[in-house]
C-alpha cells in the first residue's frame, strides 16, 4: 500500500498533524514511532505549562504559534476532555537592575499578541503569591499562562486521530529514506518498508537526521537537556501561579509551579549535551534547581518533599526557531523540526498550520463524519460517592483500588488498556490514568498493574515492561504458577 502521508514521531508535533489531517477524505495517513506508545519522547518530560506567549522573539513562528496554540487550548481541551487550567503566570524580579527587563517582556508580549499582560508591584505580587521570597521587586503578570496534562494532550489527539482513521505502527524505527522515480518516498524501518506520497519529519530531537538525509541545505539540533523535581501532592497549592524567574539565553529559567493533578513541579535546567538519548538526571542538575528555586519562592523544601526526578531534552535547532515547511530541496518531504519550548503550547497551532499547507498543496476537501471530540476516562476520585457508586453497580472493577497513592481504580486502569491505542506497559497505564505516578512511584501498583495486563493482553508476565524494549521488569519465573 501506498500511503498519502508518513508522519515520523508520535509525540504531540506528530500528533496534532495527524489529527488535523484526519479531518480530510481521501487521504491515507500513518504514524510510525519507534518507541512502544505516544508520547515517549521529550512531549512525556516537560514543564507541562501552556505559555502565554511574551517569550518567543517578536515577528517569530515561535510566537505566533505559541499565541494561537494558546489560544485554541480550551475549545481543544474541552473537546478531547483533557485536563487544563489556566492558572496563569508571573515573571518574578529579584534585582533592581531586571526591571527593565520586566518591561521589555512586557512591550514583546504586547507585540506578540498575548492578552491581558500586567506589571505587579511588589506588594500586589505578594498578595497574590504569598510564598513568594520577600526579595520579589515585582513582577509580570499573563493571566492567559496555563497548566495542562502533557500526556493526555498528546494521546487524546493521538487517539482521535486514530478514531478519525489514521493508523499507527510503533516500535517502528525508521532507518532511512529513498524517493524512487515515481516520486514515492521508500521508508525503511526495523519492520519492513513503508510507501508514501509525502512525509512529515516531526521526530523531535531526531528531526536534523531526517531532514539531513533528504536536503543539501543542514540543519542542526542540540539537544538541551533540563532536569526537574516533582513534589508531592502535599505540596501542590505552595504557589498557585506558574513562578518564572527573567528568561536567559538558554530558556525560560528555573520555574515552580502547580501541575494540572495537583503536585508541584521545579525545573528545569538546561544544559546543552550530545547524546540524544541521555535523559538521566543529574547530581548537579538536582542541585542547581534547588538553589535557582529557592531564589523565587521561599522555604521549599524540595529536598523534603521531592517523590521523583526526571529530565526532558529540548530539540534546539541553531537558528532557534521552529522549522515548519516543505523542504525546497526535497519535493513531499515536510519538516516539524527545531519544535522546542513552546512545542506543546504550540502543538495545536502546528497541526492547524500544517495540515492548511497539505489542503492548499493537495486540493483536500473535509469528511463531513470527522469525530471532533473524545471521551476520556472517567476519573472515579472526582466522582460523588453516589456516582461511584452507580459507577460500580455497572461495573465491580470501579470498586477495586489498584494504586493507591493517586487513588486509580481497576476500571479505570481497564479502559487505559482497551481504548484506542491502549496502553501496553506500566508507563502506557501510568501516562493514562496515573497509577503508579503518586508518592510511592509505582512500589505498590506495579505487581497489580502487571497482573491486569497480563491477563487483559495475553502478555507472558516476563515480557511486560515498564516502557517497551528491553525494560522488562521480572526475568524468568522462578517458582511455578499462572502466566
Ligand atoms: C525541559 C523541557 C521543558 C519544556 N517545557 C515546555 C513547556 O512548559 N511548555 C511548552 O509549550 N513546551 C515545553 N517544552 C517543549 C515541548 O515539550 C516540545 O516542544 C514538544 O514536546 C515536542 O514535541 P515533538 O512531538 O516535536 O517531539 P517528541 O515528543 O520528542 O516526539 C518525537 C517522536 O519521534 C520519535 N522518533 C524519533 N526518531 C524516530 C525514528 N527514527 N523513527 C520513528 N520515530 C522516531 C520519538 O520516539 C518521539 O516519540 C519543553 C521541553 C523540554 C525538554
Amino acid at each position: 500500500m501506498v500511503y498519502d502521508v508518513v508522519i515520523i514521531g508520535a509525540g504531540v508535533t506528530g500528533a496534532a498533524v495527524a489529527r488535523e489531517l484526519s479531518r480530510y477524505k481521501d487521504l491515507n495517513v500513518c504514524v510510525l514511532e519507534k518507541e512502544e506508545d505516544v508520547c515517549s519522547g521529550t512531549s512525556k518530560a516537560n514543564s507541562a505549562i501552556v505559555h502565554a506567549g511574551f517569550d518567543a522573539a517578536e515577528g517569530s513562528l515561535m510566537a505566533k504559534l505559541n499565541v494561537e496554540g494558546n489560544e485554541m487550548m480550551d475549545e481543544l481541551c474541552e473537546d478531547l476532555d483533557i485536563p487544563f487550567k489556566r492558572n496563569g503566570s508571573l515573571v518574578v524580579c529579584i534585582h533592581k537592575e531586571e526591571l527593565p527587563g520586566l518591561k521589555d517582556l512586557y512591550d514583546r508580549g504586547v507585540k506578540n499578541g498575548v492578552k491581558d499582560l500586567k506589571i505587579l508591584s511588589k506588594e500586589e505580587v505578594k498578595a497574590m503569591e504569598p510564598n513568594l521570597s520577600d526579595n520579589a521587586l515585582g513582577a509580570l503578570y499573563a493571566p492567559t499562562g496555563g497548566i495542562i496534562c502533557p500526556f493526555i494532550l498528546n494521546i487524546a489527539m493521538a487517539e482521535n486521530a486514530n478514531v478519525n482513521g489514521v493508523d499507527f505502527r510503533f516500535n517502528t524505527e525508521v532507518e532511512n529514506l529513498r524517493k524512487d522515480e515515481n516520486g514515492i518516498w521508500h521508508i525503511r524501518t526495523n519492520n519492513g518498508e513503508y510507501l508514501t506520497k509525502y512525509i512529515v519529519n516531526a521526530a523531535g530531537v531526531y528531526a536534523d537526521k531526517f531532514h539531513n538525509m533528504v536536503s543539501e541545505k543542514k540543519i542542526h539540533i542540540t539537544a538541551r537537556r533540563g532536569d526537574y523535581c516533582l513534589l508531592d501532592h502535599e505540596m501542590g497549592e505552595y504557589v498557585s501561579h506558574t513562578i518564572f524567574p527573567q528568561p536567559t539565553k538558554l530558556g525560560k529559567g528555573v520555574l515552580v509551579s502547580p501541575t494540572v493533578h495537583g503536585n508541584l513541579i521545579v525545573g528545569p535546567t538546561a544544559v546543552d549535551i550530545e547524546d540524544k538519548e541521555a535523559t538521566a538526571t543529574t547530581a548537579d542538575g538536582i542541585n542547581d534547581l534547588m538553589e535557582k528555586s529557592g531564589m523565587n519562592v521561599d522555604n521549599l523544601n524540595v529536598r523534603r518533599k521531592v517523590i521523583t526526578s526526571f529530565a526532558g531534552l529540548r530539540a534546539h535547532e541553531d537558528g532557534h526557531e521552529f522549522i515548519i515547511n516543505w523542504v525546497d530541496d526535497a519535493p513531499g518531504f515536510f519538516d516539524c523540526a527545531g519544535i522546542e519550548s513552546p512545542g506543546l503550547s504550540s502543538s495545536p497551532a502546528i497541526g492547524r498550520m500544517v495540515a492548511k499547507m497539505f489542503k492548499e498543496k493537495l486540493s483536500l476537501s473535509e469528511k463531513s463524519d470527522w469525530i471532533s471530540k473524545r471521551k476520556g476516562i472517567v476519573i472515579t476520585k472526582e466522582l460523588s460517592i453516589e456516582e461511584r457508586n452507580e459507577l460500580i453497580k455497572k461495573n465491580p472493577a470501579y470498586g477495586t483500588i489498584v494504586c493507591r497513592c493517586e487513588s486509580i481504580t481497576e476500571g479505570e486502569i481497564l479502559d487505559a488498556i482497551h481504548r484506542p491505542l491502549g496502553a501496553r506497559s506500566l508507563d502506557g497505564v501510568k501516562r493514562r490514568v496515573r497509577a503508579g505516578m503518586g508518592r510511592c512511584q509505582a512500589g505498590f501498583c506495579s505487581p497489580k498493574t502487571m497482573e491486569i495486563l497480563n491477563r487483559e493482553l495475553g502478555i507472558p508476565m516476563e515480557k511486560i515492561t515498564k516502557s517497551g524494549g528491553k525494560s522488562n521488569i521480572v526475568l524468568e519465573r522462578t517458582k511455578g504458577g499462572r502466566d
